[in-house]
């Protein structure tokens, strides 16, 4: 099963990972990006390459 983390600590809420996940992986939560459907990941790695900050792993 995929598992994806989000470094909130390093993320900068720039939405890339929003915008680029073709299977709405991530949401805004507030002021924060957060993972909401994990079990949707098919492991594209979309995310990863796009995030500026490296906050986001992809392991499957
Ligand atoms: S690997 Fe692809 S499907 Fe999975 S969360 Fe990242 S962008 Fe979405
Ligand atoms: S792409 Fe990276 S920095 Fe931007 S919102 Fe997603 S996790 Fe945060």
């Amino acid at each position: 099963m995929p598992y994806v983390t989000l470094n909130l600590d390093t993320c900068t809420a720039c939405q890339n990972c929003l915008k680029a996940c073709p299977m709405g992986v991530f949401a805004e939560q507030g002021d924060v990006i957060a993972v909401v459907e994990p079990n949707q990941c098919i492991i594209c790695r979309a995310c990863e390459a796009t995030c500026p900050s490296g906050s986001i792993v992809v392991e499957d």
